[in-house]
């Protein structure tokens, strides 16, 4: 089988070039074009030679996801279905922001983290996606986004979409590093986004080894209440997490998020609120609040306007900066925590049925 050269560091495709007995400075060429310049055929690669673009076809490939669907909402947040060689769909979203967009990336077919207010959640884990189909939405963003015309940059990505990112930890931080390398996609740190439930251990290896921008799926400010909504609770209890966050290092100084997916009657009280703010004082965040997205398959209910807005004011009257999630894409079921704060992969699966894309239109 040919190796896509999207799995691979800009130093591997070096290695790899040499080994067909080419100047290592191919690679570097050829690197170029498969990430600044977002080429996708080797045909493009126009200052390589014809015998050279035809050596490579012979022992590499680009192939990309099948891109199945491109779903727009009148705001311009558009989610994708793409689907894989083994005929398994992910999704992404692109959503428009004031000066910029910001791409969120699945990680994983699937998740096994079982949290009980997420579509995603009900298809189990199904694998890892590998290096080259996480960098591959990426590309395929700038891509679509190069075709329509777009006048703002693709500036973020956050890794929000489907599956637990740190439970890929090795080929998630591949992709980052790839994404962040200033000869080649060169994103900043800041710009991309880690989503997580708090998976201790990876977490500290991530702090280590590549740290970026972190949102925090919280959900719940008592273990108890948490561990009814995330299994994952059951094991790492919010003390542990908190401690976590604050050994975590701030990209440019720049804050970590706090995902809170409100549910009404659950978790959406003033007494929940509460007890946020007292878990959450003094630290260096800022708190996503996402109102639930219903779903038939799902037993939560959307929180009222009157407690969201209560929620967030009790928040912001004690000093933590709060936003709430506005409710892009959700007539193309692509709002949601999942989406911009990932953690609550709802509705989006409604379609997660490989071989029945109409499900998809059919669901809007
Ligand atoms: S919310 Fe995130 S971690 Fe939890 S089951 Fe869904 S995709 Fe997995």
């Amino acid at each position: 089988m040919k190796r896509n050269l999207r799995n691979y560091t800009l130093e591997e495709i070096q290695t790899l070039i040499s080994e067909l007995g080419l100047h290592p400075y191919r690679g570097k060429q050829i690197y170029h074009w498969i990430t600044a310049k977002n080429a996708t055929t080797f045909d493009e690669m126009t200052d390589l030679p014809k015998a050279l673009r035809q050596r490579l076809k012979e022992h590499f490939t680009l192939a990309l996801p099948e891109v199945m669907s491109a779903l727009s909402d009148e705001e311009g947040t558009t989610k994708f279905a793409l689907k894989l060689w083994d005929n398994e769909i992910i999704e992404m979203v692109i959503i428009p922001e004031r000066d910029h967009y910001t791409l969120c990336v699945s990680t994983q077919v699937g998740c096994s983290m079982g949290c009980k207010f997420c579509l995603t959640a009900k298809m189990g884990f199904k694998r890892n996606l590998e290096v080259y189909e996480i960098i591959s939405q990426v590309v395929l963003a700038k891509k679509y986004l190069r075709e329509k015309g777009a006048e703002l940059p693709l500036r973020n990505v956050v890794f929000m979409g489907m599956g637990e990112p740190l439970a890929n930890y090795e080929r998630v931080v591949k992709a980052l590093r790839i994404l962040a390398d200033k000869e080649g996609f060169n994103f900043s740190r800041k710009r991309l986004t880690v989503s997580t439930v708090g998976l201790i251990e990876k977490l500290e290896r991530l702090s280590k080894e590549f740290p970026t921008a972190l949102a925090l799926s919280l959900h719940a400010p008592s273990d108890e209440l948490r561990q009814e909504l995330m299994p994952i609770a059951k094991k790492y209890s919010l003390a542990t997490l908190i401690t976590t966050l604050k050994g975590f290092p701030r990209v440019k100084k720049g804050r970590h998020t706090i995902e809170y997916v409100l549910l009404k009657g659950v978790n959406d009280g003033i007494e929940e609120a509460k007890a946020l703010a007292k878990l959450l004082s003094g630290l260096p965040i800022k708190v996503n609040l996402i109102p639930f997205n219903p779903h038939p398959d799902l037993p939560y209910e959307r929180p009222t306007e009157e407690a969201m807005e209560g929620f967030q004011k009790f928040l912001l009257s004690k000093g933590i900066l709060t936003t709430v999630r506005k409710s892009k894409g959700l007539k193309i079921s692509a709002a949601c925590g999942h989406l911009s704060a990932k953690h609550q992969a709802l509705q989006i699966h409604t379609f997660h049925k490989p071989h029945h894309p109409l499900t998809y239109s059919q669901a809007l």
